[in-house]
């Protein structure tokens, strides 16, 4: 079954056009992080690209090339900054598998030893 077409009405479209807040993080030509506004564990935060996918399913693997080097180093900064145990890296595509924001992204989410995940 194909997927529908990007909506760039998505809420984390309007975030890059700067139509609603979000606590920035990171941002370079190609890729913006960002706070996730219910975060599962404290530090929670969020990498997208700027060019517009739904999800990984549709992304052009050289997007993926860009984007993939900030996850790293911000997984990497978040858990040095807020000495976490580890750091939990998750991506979902499409309502069946979790994913409710159509706009394609990355959970950087730190991890503390005993500290389960909010749902
Ligand atoms: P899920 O909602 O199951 O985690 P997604 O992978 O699509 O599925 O994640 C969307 C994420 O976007 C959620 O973690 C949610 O808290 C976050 N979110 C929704 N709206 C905003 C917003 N305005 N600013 C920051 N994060 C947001």
């Amino acid at each position: 079954m194909t997927s529908p077409a990007y909506d760039p009405n998505n809420i984390f479209a309007k975030i890059l056009r700067n139509e609603i807040p979000s606590v920035r993080l990171y941002e370079d030509e190609h890729t913006l992080a960002f706070m996730d506004v219910m975060p599962q564990s404290p530090g929670h935060l969020l990498v997208i690209p700027k060019e517009g996918s739904r999800n990984l399913l549709d992304a052009d693997p050289a997007v993926l090339a860009r984007t993939m080097p900030v996850v790293q180093k911000l997984a990497v900064a978040a858990k040095e900054a807020l000495d976490a145990d580890g750091v939990l890296v998750t991506q979902f595509n499409e309502p069946t598998a979790g994913q409710t924001v159509f706009h394609l992204h990355f959970h950087v989410i730190p991890r503390y030893e005993g500290v389960p995940l909010r749902p």
